[in-house]
């Protein structure tokens, strides 16, 4: 079961986003065949792939009916029910396997998680009533962030919180739609990391260098690397983010954002969130580096060993959002910028329809 999958071998994916597409086509170049599961009738990987399977993702006969058909499973969405993988895991290997999403879809878990291995996290307290966000904006203070629980994502989920008074905790609860939440205290970060690296079946890990990223409204905009942090900083984040890996027992790709506090020397870190997946703030890396996270990803679910992750260019990686995506002609003409457009046909605010990698010099 642990022998590497031989070129030809077929790899099911759950989720048929931009995530999905990316790893389709990385697949594809090591000679792999991949399906796709989705419920959407138009998704981005389906038109990449050997075959598109459409059901939900709680059939469960028909999820095993998918893994029966491949070698090997990995999912792109963390919001997949823990019930389907374990459904696929029944039948062929899921990697990473259900653990890695259990423990990351749910935020009071993954805090609860995080603070276990004896991580720093912004301070948090479980909201399922407006009562409970009384008394936890009383003891956090404001401003601070609710975010729901599950099904967060860009932002998503998320509200604000400026002041404690009755009406703003009304609206706040009902701004994210009533749902067992939680709340976050606002960290004043200076600026905003993350760790990608890949984990192999023998528990091997490699990161690639940090990108620094820019948010806005919650939606990554962009990521610069190398990101402007001392050596010894960026080492102790990749530290953190092995020992998450290790936890886990995570096989594949994970990436980890990390809030720095303070400048220089006196500056330390705090774990925002997981995802146990290819990340956006990794989309560079096939760009500037010897391997990228989506062939990287597929080699470790293939049961391969990690292949090198040195960068040979810096880089500015930026994302097209909803009309951006109309500025693809000045994009495509400049020799400088490597293009991915994700092949979605409607265009809707804030939507991730591509993204521009800004290849710079080695400095
Ligand atoms: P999230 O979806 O939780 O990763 O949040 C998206 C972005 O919102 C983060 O990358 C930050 O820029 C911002 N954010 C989230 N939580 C906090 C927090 N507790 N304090 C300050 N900024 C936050």
């Amino acid at each position: 079961m642990n022998e590497p999958l031989p070129p030809g071998s077929r790899i099911g994916i759950l989720g048929g986003g931009q995530l999905g597409r990316m790893l389709a086509l990385a697949a594809a170049e090591l000679g792999f065949d991949v399906d796709v599961f989705c419920p959407d009738e138009d998704c981005p990987a389906g038109r990449v792939c050997r075959a598109h399977w459409r059901a939900a993702y709680e059939d469960l006969d028909t999820v095993r009916a998918f893994a029966k058909g491949v070698d090997a499973l990995t999912f792109e969405f963390e919001n997949i029910p823990v019930a389907t993988v374990e459904a696929a895991a029944s039948v062929r290997p899921v990697r990473p396997g259900a653990r890695s999403l259990e423990l990351t879809q749910d935020r009071l878990i993954e805090k609860q998680f995080l603070r276990g291995l004896g991580l720093a996290t912004a301070p948090f307290a479980a909201v399922d009533t407006v009562a409970d966000l009384g008394a936890a904006a009383a003891s956090l203070g404001v401003p601070a962030i609710l975010k729901t629980r599950r099904f967060g994502y860009d932002g998503k989920g998320q509200v604000l919180l400026r002041e404690a008074g009755a009406a703003a905790l009304a609206a706040a609860y009902a701004g994210v739609g009533a749902r067992a939440s939680i709340l976050e205290g606002f960290v004043p970060f200076t600026r905003e990391v993350s760790v990608v690296l890949g984990r192999s079946l023998t528990g091997q890990t490699l990161a690639w260098d940090l990108p620094e990223n820019v948010h806005a409204g919650g939606t990554l905009r962009t990521s610069r690397v190398p990101a402007a942090v001392p050596a010894a900083l960026a080492a102790e984040a990749v530290r953190q983010a092995e020992v998450i890996a290790h936890a886990l027992g995570h096989v594949g790709v994970l990436a980890v954002e990390f809030f720095v506090v303070g400048e220089g020397a006196a500056a330390h870190l705090i774990v925002n969130e997981i995802a146990p997946r290819v990340h956006n703030s990794g989309h560079w890396t096939p760009d500037a580096c010897a391997t990228g996270q989506f062939a990287q990803h597929i080699r470790l679910v293939a049961g391969w060993p990690l292949a090198p992750v040195t960068r040979h260019a810096d880089v500015e990686m930026h994302n097209l959002l909803g009309s951006d995506i109309h500025g693809w002609r000045a994009l495509a003409l400049d020799p400088a910028v490597r293009l991915h457009l994700y092949g979605k046909h409607e265009v809707r605010e804030g939507r991730k329809m591509g993204h521009a990698t800004r290849v710079l010099p080695l400095r």
